[in-house]
Formats: C-alpha cells, structure tokens, sequence
C-alpha cells in the first residue's frame, strides 16, 4: 500500500474562491497586507512574490516593504509603527528571518495586535495558547485545516479521531511548531512535542513511531524515514528546504524522505503542493478577517465568525 496524497493545491484553489467571496463581502473597510522583509533571503523573497501574486487574484492590497540588510532594529521599528497607524494596512507579516542583529521578539512586540495575522504579538500568541485564538497562525491552521478535510473525505468523524490519536509534533519554533502543539490541545488530541534534543540523545523514532498524526516542521531535509513511522500514520510535512538538483537548478524537498515513508503510511502531504498553498491564502484570509474586526464589523456575520474558527 502506498500513502494517499492530501492534495493542498487543490484544497487552496477551493480556499481562495471562498476568499474572493469575503473579499466584496468586506468592502468598505480597507483590506490591505503590509510585508516587511529585510535584506534578500532566497526563501522570503519566493514567498513575498507569491502572496504579491495572490492578493492581486483575490483583490486584496499588497504593500510590499523591502528593508536593507544592513537596516536596525531602530529602522525597522519605524516601518512597523508606521504601517501600524496606515489606514489602507489591516494586516502586517514580518518575513523571517531577520538580520541577527535585530531582535525578532521586539519587532513582534511592535506590531498592532489588531494587525497582527501571523499571531507573533504576545497578546495574540497568548490567546492562541488559551484556546481563544484572534488570528490563528497561517502554517498550523493550513496544517489542520489539510487534516480536518482529509479526514472528512475518508468519511472519519473529526472528534472521534482526534479524542482517540496521538499527535506528534516534531519542531517547537513560536511560529509553527507550538501553534500546531496549541491547535492539537484545541482538538482534545494526545500531544506530543519533539525537538533537536531528541534527535541528538535518543533520536526521534522512539517518539514519532507512537503518532497517528506526524506533524514535521523542522527543517530538515530527509529527517523522517521509515523507521521513524508507524503503519497507517497521516504525516504532514511542513519542512521546506532547497536543494541544488545535478541539473543546478534549486528546488524545495520537505523533512519527510518520501520514498521510505509513502510505502509505510496512510496519508501524507508532498512538498511541493501541501501545506505551503493552503498557508498562502490562510494569511490573506486573516488578512481579511483583520479588516473585518477593525471595520467593528458589529455583531459578527455568520462567515466571519467561521474565520475565527480553525477550520
Ligand atoms: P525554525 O528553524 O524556527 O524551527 C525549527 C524547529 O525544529 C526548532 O524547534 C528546532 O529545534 C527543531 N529542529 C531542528 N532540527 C531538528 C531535528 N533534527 N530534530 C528535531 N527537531 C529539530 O523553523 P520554522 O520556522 O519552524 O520552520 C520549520 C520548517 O518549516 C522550515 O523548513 C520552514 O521553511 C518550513 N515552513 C514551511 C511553511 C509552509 O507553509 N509550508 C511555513 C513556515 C515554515
């Protein structure tokens, strides 16, 4: 048997027209993305690029921010509070990585928590961790979002699936890893949390063999192998890692060695075409959904209030 493709090319194209249709929903309160990167690393540049790409299709406004590397935590301050007080801006992204010598937690701390759609702030990351999320971070959120329309069209019962498995997040960044530790918790899963320590000590198998959802966000090009997967586990790889081909041409691999693993497993994400689109119009959707809650949107409609929810 060979893993069953969880397909998010497809269930990004069924995201963004829904989008589209929230998009004239919100008119009259100014929908914008505001995104901030400093200096040129290869990665957020292709992602700048492609959320430039797709706020135009959905009609959604792009202020794109493109800092030197050289600029300081002093410069790049000033460009957040001012896009904080710019009307046309509901949400601000923050491209990582930043500069070392900028301190990342104080340039979250700058933004608007009201603008804030990857949940960085305190305020908002706080929130996600008490269960009563403002903005849900865009990368967990496609990540469950992929697993809860999985498990729909294999005809699983969500509640009963999650109450009985064993969710194994491997990676604890704030910004994707313990998010997704938080959306599990949220489902009433078992969780379990897995960093580089145990790969260094006892080495992660004798963790991610006990998962029934493997969540990989490490950044590891081929960390998950067989060994490392039970019989019918759903795995999710959120890794993106580009690797130089014999041709010379870059290309992105996941965490997961797709060879070893698919033949083992029930489900699996590939990489390119998995978590990465759904993640793209996540952002744009709490883009909107920022504007909306700034608007005072009044009593919430019944679309927005499904926004706020995880899926
Ligand atoms: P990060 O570097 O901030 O965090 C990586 C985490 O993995 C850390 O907690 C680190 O300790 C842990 N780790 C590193 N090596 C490990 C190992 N050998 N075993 C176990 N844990 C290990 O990275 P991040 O921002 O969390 O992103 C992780 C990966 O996901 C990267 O490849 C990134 O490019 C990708 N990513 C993808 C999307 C998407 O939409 N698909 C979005 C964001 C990030």
């Amino acid at each position: 048997m060979t893993a069953q493709v969880i397909d998010g090319r497809a269930c990004a194209r069924a995201m963004k027209a829904e989008l589209i249709d929230e998009v004239a929903q919100v008119h009259g309160h100014a929908t914008g993305l505001a995104t901030i990167m400093v200096g040129d690393d290869y990665g957020s540049v292709a992602y700048e690029r492609r959320l430039q790409r797709l706020a135009r299709e959905v009609g959604i406004a792009h202020f794109p921010h493109r800092l030197e590397g050289s600029a300081g935590i002093d410069e790049v301050s000033e460009t957040v509070e001012r896009l904080n007080t710019d009307d046309r801006v509901s949400g601000i992204l923050v491209l990582r990585p930043l500069p070392p010598g900028v301190d990342e937690s104080a340039v979250f701390r700058a933004i608007d928590p009201g603008k804030d759609v990857e949940a960085v702030h305190p305020e908002n990351a706080g929130l996600l961790a008490l269960g009563t999320p403002r903005f849900v971070p865009s990368t967990a959120a496609s990540v469950f979002h992929l697993l809860d329309s999985w498990l729909d069209s294999v005809g699983e019962d969500r509640a009963d699936f999650y109450h009985r498995s064993s969710i194994v997040v491997v990676g604890r960044s704030n910004n994707v890893g313990k998010p997704a530790i938080s959306l599990g918790y949220e489902r009433e899963a078992t969780v379990q949390s897995v960093d580089v320590w145990a790969d260094r000590t006892t080495g992660i198998g004798r963790h991610t063999r006990w998962a029934d959802v493997l969540i990989v966000a490490a950044g590891k090009a081929g960390l998950v192998k067989a060994e490392h997967v039970s019989d019918n586990a759903i795995v999710i790889d959120v890794g993106i890692n580009p690797m130089t081909g014999v041709d010379g041409r870059v290309h992105m691999v996941g965490d997961v060695d797709v060879e070893s693993v698919a033949p083992r497993v029930r489900a699996l994400t590939p990489v390119p075409g998995g978590v990465g689109p759904v993640t793209d119009v996540w952002l744009l959707r709490n883009t909107v959904l920022a504007a909306r809650l700034r608007g005072g949107a009044g009593p919430q409609t019944e679309s927005s209030v499904e926004l706020l929810e995880v899926s």
